[in-house]
């Protein structure tokens, strides 16, 4: 389950960007497009010298010098797969030929050579509807919740489904690079899949198969534990393969009503806890069910306060202080007082919060949606759009087909006149069903045609309005958006 992506990285050129192309372990392949060098202070012959040693050591696989004088002196790079051009149109004319995919593209062009046309090419050829994420949003937002937390207070950062579909190795290599304390998945094979994509921070798994635990040990990664019964699988499994003080997390039921010990257990676990040589318990934690909700206030402080009964019982039969946590996104702000030593933030690293306005502009979104028209056609008044003839426009009009349907996140619900987008920032709703790979626009009121780009979600039609024009939440949005639609990365 691996979606086709790849990522953009246009950071100022010299050892630190390098450095960072070096630490990308999520593509197989590392690319550097560089233009000519102007201003340095070095003779030509020095520079592009010292810029091929530089590159070779840091293990580029691809290079593409743009400009004359990187041209002129090519023979300078030892590298096995190189392409020069003297300027950025013969590249751009040539791009489909390099074949860019599953890579990591470092960009960096002098001004003059405009290098944002070549980002630009890419995304579009590279598929027709793309998902742009902006790493330095996701940056912003994680400093943003950094900045709400008292010195020392560990963050987790939740990386399930994808990355709430923004995409695991990317944004899991980003949150390494800018040191977050843990990484959180839902399923073992999410965890393995950071691990393969060289990701070592410390790892918990929330939903651990008993199946699996050969992969959650050999792959080092941390299983919540939420139940007696797995439990008692996990301290079995180890005996059996001879672990100890293997880390682990306790989940506490303190009203969410899904996994974890509730009150009246919580005794009989301390009886297990003590002198349990098998696992070593690296925290204590439980889940908020509403705190985002004022009016549920009174019944997140009852969680609050059982929560720290249960982990005081624990951390006494255990005899050492564990990591204690509670707080998701919207609890690192409306509930700093139960931050204790970890917070677990999920959906405010992707931009979205419903205890952040987003008239504060505290936190970006991080995520662009984009797609394209493929036709555009006139339609009479009389004429009916799509699947069961559902659709049609209340006088003669045109519309729209475009490259998005419910295959790949945009759901059925959206059609009819639900759902809108965005084509040279005009709002256009949608008309008639819509497909499995595609539907349509009412566009009479607007000049559109073939190949313009539309824009499904981004900083304007933000995620958190079409999750109101389906009556659903901004999370579904986002986890919907399916792995065939291609990712693309840019850092600058
Ligand atoms: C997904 C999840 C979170 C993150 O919640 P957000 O609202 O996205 O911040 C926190 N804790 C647990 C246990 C979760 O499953």
């Amino acid at each position: 389950m691996t979606a086709s992506s790849f990522q953009f990285l246009k950071l100022p050129f010299g050892e630190i960007a390098l450095n960072f192309l070096n630490q990308q372990n999520q593509h197989p392949k590392r690319t550097l497009i560089l233009s000519d060098i102007f201003q340095s202070g070095l003779t030509q012959d020095v520079l592009y010298r010292q810029v091929a040693d530089m590159i070779k050591a840091k293990k580029v696989d691809k290079f593409i010098g743009v400009g004359e004088a990187i041209m002129s002196h090519q023979q300078y790079f030892d590298i096995a797969q190189k392409y020069f051009y003297q300027d950025t149109s013969s590249l751009i004319q040539q791009l489909s030929t390099l074949n860019f995919d599953h890579e990591t593209i470092l960009i960096k062009g002098s001004r003059s050579f405009e290098f944002e046309r070549i980002s630009q090419a890419l995304t579009l050829k590279a598929h027709e509807t793309v998902m742009e994420i902006s790493l330095n949003a996701l940056l912003n937002n994680l400093n943003y919740y950094k900045s709400k937390l008292k010195p020392g207070v560990k963050v987790m950062a939740m990386v399930k489904a994808f990355s709430y579909g923004s995409g695991t190795f990317e944004v899991a290599n980003m949150l390494q690079y800018n040191k977050v304390d843990y990484l959180t998945v839902a399923y073992i094979d999410e965890g393995v899949a950071l691990r393969l994509a060289g990701i070592n921070l410390p790892v918990m798994v929330l939903n651990p198969e008993v199946s699996a635990f050969d992969m959650l040990v050999e792959y080092k990664l941390e299983p919540e534990i939420f139940s007696f019964n797995l439990l008692d699988e996990f301290v079995k499994y180890s005996q059996l393969r001879n672990l100890s003080n293997y880390p682990v997390h306790l989940k506490i039921d303190t009203g969410m009503r899904r996994l974890g010990f509730e009150d009246f257990e919580i005794e009989t676990l301390c009886d297990m806890l003590e002198e349990n040589r098998y696992i070593k318990v690296q925290s204590v934690f439980s889940h908020l069910a509403a705190s985002d909700a004022k009016e549920h206030d009174d019944f997140t402080k009852s969680q609050i306060t059982s929560f720290e009964k249960a982990y005081k019982n624990i951390e006494d039969a255990l005899g050492y202080k564990v990591i204690k946590h509670i707080v998701n996104t919207s609890g690192i702000i409306r509930w700093p007082r139960a931050h204790y030593n970890m917070v677990r933030l999920g959906i405010g690293l992707y931009g979205i919060d419903a205890a952040t306005p987003a008239s504060s502009n505290a936190l970006q979104p991080i995520a662009t949606l984009k797609t394209s028209v493929s036709q555009v056609k006139k339609v009479v008044k009389n004429d009916t759009i799509g699947y069961n003839r559902n659709g049609s426009l209340q006088k003669d009009g045109k519309i729209a087909t475009v490259r998005i349907g419910y295959a790949d996140g945009y759901l059925r619900a959206f059609g009819n006149g639900v759902g809108t987008m965005m084509i040279k920032g005009n709002l256009v709703p949608t008309v008639g069903n819509i497909s499995m790979d595609m539907c349509t626009l009412d566009v009479s009121n607007i000049d559109v045609k073939e190949g313009d780009e539309v824009i499904v979600f981004n900083e304007e039609q933000r995620i958190e309005e079409l999750a109101r024009q389906i009556g659903t939440i901004p999370y579904e949005i986002l986890t919907n958006i399916s792995q065939r639609v291609k990712r693309v990365y840019f850092y600058e």
